[in-house]
């Protein structure tokens, strides 16, 4: 008899985008001539930049022609990328990371999910709350929960985001040995500093952990005196891995294109105590399981690295924070607390209220679509995440509409 993974069984319904939908289509249906502008998603709405079109077109030529076509690739992507990525992303900020620890990917989601296979069964692990679900999800698929009770699983350690921590979790009074972060946060907007990133560092170095560190929104960090990489933090080269991502920085979501660094001097130890390269583990991982980015797609992706790559992703980026910036000006002088919305796309709206009772107000009162808060986590109730990934004369009218609606 074929039998299934009962770990699936734990893991709770995605309710939080079919319930959106299924609101959304209900006051469509109910009120066909309002128009409804959507907030909600966490998906970019604006083109390529044109650089990476060029390339795209380039690279499809150079298959076109036995000479220059290309065929399976190397697992951990093409050295023009990952050389690019080294010397733009991280050397030119101080952070000591060499191309060979870099694995090209095709995203962060796949990444963030799969690494965790690489660890024991019964290690423990902290994920913050509210969160992307994967961190959690996956390791509910791989067994390394409890049961669901309250909100919450068994054998998890919530790192909880709250308005008192400013939603940058306080360190676990207990021991850990895998932690996620995720800054800037999705779904807060929130962001760390170097301080306190630090302090997360001098945790993991203490007690033999390892950070995952979500940096996929990176791109929007704009103060300069906070860290965009992990490894801005001495001595995280022996404790992090870092996750980045083509999507929310140029455009890349259907695109697909990422990448993990996973630092030679990153241990981690057998059931006997003996120390092995966690480099080691996920190069063997990927070449097994993986068989790389199409070379268009890397070739679009080391574009960005170019002068006018890099410039046409800076104005990418600040027309969403522009967008952002609108959001959170407007919110605010409506007298909502609110986090993000500058070095992050998303704005973190405390609305005293029930997150639903909150999205249906929005939803009836100003056709407009964002998050519920509750979707993320039990510190989610009472928020609503706004997402800036829309036009600028949408989010201005969202913003009318919205003053309008709760100014009563
Ligand atoms: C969008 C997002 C990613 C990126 O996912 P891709 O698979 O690279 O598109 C990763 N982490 C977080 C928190 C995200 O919001």
């Amino acid at each position: 008899m074929i039998r299934i993974n009962d770990n699936y069984l734990k893991l709770r319904a995605t309710y939080l985008f079919s319930e959106i939908s299924k609101r959304v289509s209900a006051f469509q249906k109910a009120n066909p001539d309002r128009d409804i502008i959507k907030l909600g998603i966490g998906d970019v709405t604006r083109a390529l930049p044109k650089v990476c079109i060029d390339a795209l077109h380039l690279a499809a030529d150079e298959m076109s022609k036995d000479s220059s076509f290309k065929g399976y690739g190397p697992e951990q992507g093409y050295s023009f990328l990952r050389e690019a990525v080294a010397a733009n992303d991280f050397l030119s900020r101080g952070a000591d990371i060499s191309p060979d620890e870099i694995f090209i990917s095709d995203g962060a989601k796949c990444d963030t999910a799969n690494i965790q296979e690489l660890f024991a069964q019964d290690i423990r692990i902290a994920i913050p709350d509210p969160v992307y679900p994967v961190y959690l999800d996956t390791n509910v698929m791989a067994g390394r929960t409890g049961d669901f009770a309250q909100g919450r699983y068994k054998n998890i350690v919530y790192l909880e985001s709250t308005s008192e921590n400013g939603f940058v979790p306080e360190l676990p009074k207990e021991k850990i040995d895998l932690i996620y972060l995720c800054f800037p946060n999705n779904p807060t907007g929130a962001v760390i500093t170097a301080d306190l990133l630090k302090d997360w560092v001098d945790f993991a170095r203490e007690n033999n952990a390892l950070i995952l560190f979500d940096a996929a929104y990176e791109a929007f960090i704009r103060d300069e005196t906070l860290p965009r990489s992990i490894y801005e933090i001495k001595g995280a080269r022996d404790i992090a891995i870092e996750f980045r991502s083509f999507s929310k920085t140029a455009g890349f979501t259907g695109t697909r294109c990422a990448y993990t660094v996973v630092p030679r001097s990153c241990m981690a130890w057998d059931s006997n105590g003996n120390a092995h390269s966690i480099h080691d583990l996920w190069n063997r991982r990927q070449a097994t399981k993986f068989n790389g980015v199409s070379y268009p797609v890397q070739k679009a992706a080391a574009a960005i690295y170019t002068p006018e790559g890099k410039q046409q992703v800076s104005s990418l980026i600040d027309y969403y924070l522009k967008n952002a910036g609108l959001i959170r000006r407007e919110l605010l002088s409506l007298g909502y607390k609110c986090t993000g919305g500058v070095n992050s796309p998303y704005i973190w709206v405390n609305t005293h209220k029930d997150s639903w009772e909150f999205f249906d107000l929005l939803l009836n009162k100003a056709g407009v679509v964002c998050t519920p808060g509750a979707g993320f986590g039990t510190c989610g109730n009472g928020y609503v995440r706004i997402s800036a990934f829309n036009t600028y004369e949408h989010v201005q009218e969202a913003m009318s509409r919205i003053s309008q609606a709760l100014k009563v």
